[in-house]
């Protein structure tokens, strides 16, 4: 299940960057992901409440926001959004575009708790 593999890359990444700014654990967090991406949501809420499991990220509240796809028809230049790739553009019908946006997978920030000094 590839949604596994996208869990443990966004975790990493999360922590990497609360332990930079000296955190003790992360309360919430902001994730963006694309259409285009090919992740199934419930696949992807599965994966998330394992992965999470003994990490920074394990009482982190998770927002996710999902981005529509969007591309530009290489043939006439019209910009459209889809739902999938590969779809055809509906001013021409061409299948040559560009993806501008929907292939988004990213954190988009992070509300983390600092460590107590003691
Ligand atoms: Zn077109």
């Amino acid at each position: 299940m590839h949604e596994i593999t996208v869990v443990a890359n966004i975790i990493d990444i999360a922590e990497q960057e609360a332990r930079k700014a000296g955190a003790y654990s992360v309360i919430a967090i902001d994730i963006e992901i694309g259409k285009l991406s090919c992740i199934e949501k419930a696949a992807f809420d599965f994966a998330w409440k394992h992965g999470v499991r003994n990490t920074m990220l394990e009482k982190a509240e998770r927002t996710t926001h999902y981005i529509p796809g969007k591309a530009t028809c290489k043939t006439c230049g019209e910009v459209f959004e889809l739902s999938e790739l590969f779809e055809p553009c509906p001013h021409c019908g061409g299948y040559l575009s560009e993806v501008l946006e929907g292939n988004e997978l990213k954190v988009r920030s992070l509300r983390i708790e600092e460590t107590n000094n003691i």
